[in-house]
């Protein structure tokens, strides 16, 4: 969106495969490439980039770059940062530039989550990996959100290198198993909950629950109570997806040290069914929020991220902040050796539309003071753009002034997304 003028592109026409090497496993492809494309052409040649984020079938490679973006197998194959060695960009004065991070003194990394901001992303040269010929899954149960962290943190300290790690807390946990009679609980509460929340991602709720559940939704302080009673009367805990590929052998003996590190870390295995399933419905969830709209209600993402010494009071307080706006749930994926990210699902009645709006605003800014407040990083993969903006400086302090001054070199005129990312 453009608020304070600028110009638009759509780059998706450049969408070419420029070289693609299968001994040195790298790429060189055009920035408006389509995820999903991009992937397919790299697994006709038997390779994969390895970037699967949820938007992979509406999102293209210069997004990807330009935002810093995050897949879901980021603990293996790390973030898009991680995958690029060189660049091709336009400058705002349509100086063409090639910066290429393999050379000791680059300025790629200037160009990395730029958002726009300093210059037009036309094609980047990115590291590949063979396809995974093995891929192994399985759900695990943990009592708590802390046990669950302390138990990822363990994980990743101890140096393997899972593909997918996901805990979701207690509320997202009940909503992802929520087809699973086995895990069902009994009690008023949960009862109610689940009503609620039946079917989530299948589309399928009445109106009458759409009517009920918006309701319920305009009262967020009420509600998030009786969440939280419900899920410590369930006693569901927290569900945690560990996935591991590669070459069979590596892939097996991998899956094998993790599962033994978790029940180490007192998780209770769940079997490969919760693993499978979430891999078959890995990019289901994300689509159909927005549907959700046309029935009242609103969702809303927030990914932030912290050291693990701060993840457990950085969840605490962006859900209180959130709380009293919506109804807060949250997964924790993305998971390094010195921390991880948050990501922050908050659900609002969308009517009325003035309401909902100042609503909206109260919710982002409340949740991203508690982020600043709590010394964590406002974006981990999603960027900045108007939403985050006002809260750059609290973040960056005097760099603000160096990224305003790269600003003026590349962008002399002030063309590029003008106004984005706090500048
Ligand atoms: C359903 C859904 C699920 C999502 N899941 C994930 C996820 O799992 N992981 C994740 O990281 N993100 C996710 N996102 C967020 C988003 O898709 C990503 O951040 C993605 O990286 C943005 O790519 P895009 O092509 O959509 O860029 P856009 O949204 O079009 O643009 C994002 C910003 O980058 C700039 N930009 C775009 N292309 C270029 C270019 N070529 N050169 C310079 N600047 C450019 C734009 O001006 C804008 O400021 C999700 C979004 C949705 C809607």
């Amino acid at each position: 969106m453009s608020i304070h003028g600028g110009i638009a592109l759509d780059l998706k026409r450049l969408a070419r495969l420029r070289y693609c090497d299968d001994v040195e496993l790298l790429c060189t492809a055009e920035a408006g490439f389509l995820g999903q494309s991009l992937e397919d052409e790299l697994n006709r040649r038997g390779m994969t980039l390895g970037h699967f984020p949820s938007s992979i079938y509406c999102s293209t490679l210069g997004g990807w770059i330009a935002t810093r973006s995050a897949g879901q197998m980021s603990s293996l194959y790390g973030k898009i940062e991680d995958m690029v060695v060189a660049a091709e960009l336009v400058l705002g004065d349509g100086q063409l530039v090639r910066c290429d991070g393999s050379s000791a003194a680059n300025l790629l990394d200037l160009f990395l989550g730029s958002e726009g901001t300093l210059a037009v992303i036309t094609a980047a040269t990115l590291r590949l990996h063979r396809l995974p010929r093995h891929r192994i899954l399985r759900g695990y149960r943990c009592a708590s959100v802390s046990d669950g962290c302390a138990a990822i943190r363990r994980l990743m300290q101890t140096g393997l290198t899972p593909a997918v790690v996901r805990l979701y807390d207690e509320l997202d946990s009940l909503i992802q198993t929520a087809g699973d009679q086995r895990r069902q609980g009994t009690g008023l509460p949960g009862r109610l909950l689940r009503y609620l929340f039946s079917s989530t991602g299948e589309g399928s709720r009445s109106g009458r629950q759409h009517r009920l559940l918006a309701a319920a939704l305009s009262r967020a302080g009420m509600l998030n109570g009786v969440a939280r009673q419900a899920v410590a009367r369930l006693g569901n805990g927290c569900l945690l997806i560990v996935g591991t590929e590669g070459e069979p052998a590596l892939a097996r003996a991998m899956a094998e040290a993790c599962h033994e590190e978790l029940l180490s870390s007192n998780a209770i295995d769940l079997g490969p069914d919760l693993g499978d399933h979430w891999y078959q419905h890995r990019y289901a969830v994300s689509f159909k929020q927005s549907q959700l709209l046309t029935t009242g209600i609103l969702t809303d993402t927030m990914e932030v991220a912290a050291t693990w010494d701060n993840i457990p009071e950085l969840y605490r307080q962006v859900r209180a902040a959130a709380g009293k706006h919506a109804l807060v749930l949250a997964h924790f994926s993305h998971a390094y050796v010195e921390g991880c990210s948050i990501y922050f699902t908050f659900a609002l009645p969308a009517n009325p539309p003035r309401e909902a709006r100042e609503r909206y605003d109260h919710l982002w800014h409340d949740a991203l003071s508690a982020v600043v407040r709590s010394g964590a990083t406002i974006s981990h993969h999603h960027g900045v753009g108007l939403s985050k903006s006002a809260f750059m400086a609290d973040e960056h302090g005097e760099g603000m002034a160096l990224y305003r001054a790269a600003k003026r070199l590349c962008d002399p005129r002030g063309t590029l997304n003008p106004g984005k990312m706090g500048l």
